[in-house]
C-alpha cells in the first residue's frame, strides 16, 4: 500500500460532560466517514451510550476513578456533580486517567492524539510519543479569541461593568466583568491550547468568520481548523449526551399538530442548574406569554422530581400550572432529544444558555435564540449570535458564575423573559429579519460539510497535513 494513503491511526479522548463528549464523538465520526483508523478513549458510561450512536468510532474503555477521589462510586459524567466540592473531586479524576490511557497508548501508539484541552497531561503523553497532539475546548473560534483579548487586559478586571472588548475584529460589548477565577482558569486551557499542533474547532468558517480566523491565527501563530457543525453528522433521532426521559414518539406527537414557528424551546444545557425562584419566574414568563413551549428542567442532585411534594413543587412552578398549561406546555424533567425537538418545523425560537453545542444545534435547525448566557464562554458566544450574526435577541443577563459557587444573585424577571419571547416570536419586522438570516446560516452550515464545503476541505487538508507528518517521522 501507498504510504500516503494508509489511513491515520487518530485517538480521540473526549472531557466526560456531554457538552464535551457529543461534538468531539461528531468530530471523531467525520474522521472515520474518510476512512480513518479512529479509537475513542472513554469511560463505561458512555462508552455504552456511544455503542449506540457512533457505530463506526472503536472504542478503549477505562474505569473512572471515582472512588480514588472519594465521589460516589459510578459517579461519571460531569453534570451528576452540582457542588464545588465535587466538581473540583471530578477534575482530580479526570487528571488520574492519565495513567490508564498514558499505558494504552504505549501500547498502541496513534499517529496523533486529539484531546479536550482539560486534560493538561496529554501534551506530555503525545510529545513522549513524539506525536502531533490536536486540541478541542468545545466553544468557537470567536469567543476563544475575545477571551485570549480579555486576558491579555488584566486592568478590564479591576473594573465592573459593561465593556468594549480590546483589541478584536469586531465592537462588540460585554455586559459584565468576567469572574477572574473563571479567567484565570481559561488562561491555564488556553496555554494548554497554544502548545498543541492545533485547535480543532467544532464550527463553520462563515460562522465564526474570516476576520476572526485571521486575527486568532496571527495573533497566536496557532492554526485553528473548523471542521463542524459535528452534529449534523449521523441521525437526529440518536441517543446522544445521557439517557432521555421522554420518548422520541411523545415529543413528535405533542410537536406535530402545532402551527409552525408556535413553539418556543426552553433548555439551559447539562450543567446550569437554576435555583427554584429562577425556575419560577421562567413558569410565570411562559405563562404571561401565551406562546406554546418544551421546557427542560434538568435533574438535580437531591432534587428528585418523582417523589416531590405539593409544597415542594410550589417552591419552583406555580401552583395547577401543570394542569392550566397542559395543552400550551410540556415540562421535561430530565434529558430531552433536543436535536429532534430543535428540527421541528413547530420550533421557532431556542431560549438558551448559549453552550456552544446548543447554539450550533439551533443554527444548523435555521431556529433563532433567546440568549440568556450563565457562565465561561457562553457569554461571548451570546455575541456571536445576537450582535454578529443576528440571529438572536438577548434576554439581557449579566451574571457570570463559576458552576458551585453558591446561588446566583440576580433574579431575570418574568417581565423581561416575557418581553424577550414576544420579541422574537411575535412575528414583527425584527422576527422576521433574525429569521430570515437564521435560514441562510442554516443552510451555509449544510453546505459547509458537502464536498467542497469549507469544513470538508479543511478536514481534507488536515488529514494530508497529519500524513505528511507521520510519514516524514517514520522516513528519519
Ligand atoms: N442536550 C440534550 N438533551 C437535553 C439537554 C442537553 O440532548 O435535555 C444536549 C444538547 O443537544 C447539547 C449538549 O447536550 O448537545 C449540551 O451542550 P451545550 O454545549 O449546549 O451545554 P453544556 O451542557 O455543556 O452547558
Amino acid at each position: 500500500m501507498d504510504l500516503q494513503q494508509r489511513p491515520l491511526k487518530l485517538h480521540f479522548i473526549p472531557y466526560l460532560s456531554p457538552g464535551h463528549v457529543i461534538p468531539l464523538c461528531g468530530i471523531a465520526t467525520l474522521f472515520a466517514s474518510r476512512g480513518q483508523h479512529v479509537t475513542v478513549i472513554t469511560t463505561p458510561y458512555y462508552a455504552q451510550i456511544l455503542r449506540k450512536s457512533s457505530p463506526s468510532l472503536q472504542l478503549h474503555v477505562v474505569d473512572f476513578p471515582a472512588k480514588d477521589v472519594g465521589l460516589p462510586d459510578g459517579v461519571e459524567i460531569k453534570s451528576a456533580v452540582t457542588d464545588l466540592a465535587d466538581t473540583a473531586k471530578f477534575y482530580q479524576a479526570a487528571m488520574l486517567l492519565r495513567r490508564p490511557i498514558s499505558h494504552f497508548m504505549d501500547q498502541h501508539p496513534p499517529d496523533c492524539i486529539v484531546a479536550d484541552t482539560m486534560y493538561s497531561w496529554a501534551d506530555d503523553v503525545a510529545n513522549n510519543l513524539r506525536i502531533p497532539r490536536l486540541a478541542f475546548n468545545g466553544y468557537p473560534l470567536f469567543s476563544g479569541a475575545a477571551m485570549k483579548c480579555v486576558i491579555s487586559h488584566p486592568e478590564l478586571h479591576s473594573d465592573t461593568g459593561p465593556f468594549v472588548i480590546p483589541d478584536f475584529p469586531h465592537r462588540v460589548t460585554m455586559p459584565s466583568r468576567p469572574p477572574k477565577m473563571a479567567t484565570a482558569f481559561m488562561d491555564h486551557l488556553l496555554k494548554i491550547e497554544l502548545k498543541s499542533h492545533g485547535l480543532i474547532v467544532n464550527s463553520f468558517a462563515e460562522l465564526d468568520g474570516e476576520e476572526c480566523i485571521q486575527h486568532y491565527e496571527k495573533s497566536t501563530g496557532h492554526k485553528a481548523w473548523h471542521l463542524g457543525p459535528a452534529c449534523l453528522v449521523g441521525k437526529r433521532d440518536q441517543e446522544r449526551g445521557e439517557k432521555s426521559v421522554v420518548s422520541q414518539n411523545e415529543c413528535l406527537t405533542w410537536l406535530d399538530p402545532k402551527p409552525t414557528n408556535s413553539v418556543v424551546y426552553v433548555s439551559f444545557g447539562s450543567v446550569c442548574h437554576f435555583p427554584d425562584k429562577q425556575l419560577y419566574e421562567i413558569a410565570c414568563a411562559l405563562e404571561q406569554s401565551g406562546k406554546s413551549f418544551i421546557w427542560i428542567v434538568p435533574e438535580k442532585k437531591g432534587k428528585e422530581y418523582e417523589n416531590e411534594s405539593e409544597e415542594e413543587k410550589e417552591k419552583w412552578l406555580p401552583k395547577g400550572f401543570e394542569e392550566r398549561n397542559r395543552e400550551k406546555g410540556m415540562i421535561v424533567k430530565g434529558w430531552a432529544p433536543q436535536l429532534l425537538i430543535l428540527a421541528h418545523p413547530a420550533v421557532g425560537g431556542f431560549l438558551s444558555h448559549c453552550g456552544w453545542n446548543s447554539s450550533l444545534e439551533a443554527v444548523t435547525a435555521g431556529v433563532p435564540m433567546i440568549t440568556w448566557p450563565v457562565m465561561a464562554d457562553q457569554f461571548y458566544n451570546e455575541k456571536l449570535i445576537t450582535e454578529v450574526r443576528g440571529i438572536g435577541v438577548e434576554v439581557g443577563a449579566t451574571e457570570w458564575r463559576l458552576v458551585g459557587y453558591g446561588e446566583r444573585e440576580k433574579l431575570v424577571t418574568r417581565d423581561t423573559i416575557e418581553t424577550a419571547i414576544k420579541r422574537l416570536m411575535g412575528g414583527g419586522d425584527e422576527a422576521q429579519n433574525i429569521r430570515r438570516r437564521s435560514e441562510e446560516l442554516a443552510e451555509k452550515a449544510k453546505q459547509s460539510l458537502q464536498e467542497g464545503g469549507s469544513s470538508h476541505n479543511r478536514l481534507t487538508t488536515l488529514i494530508a497535513d497529519l500524513m505528511r507528518l507521520r510519514d516524514s517521522k517514520s522516513a528519519t
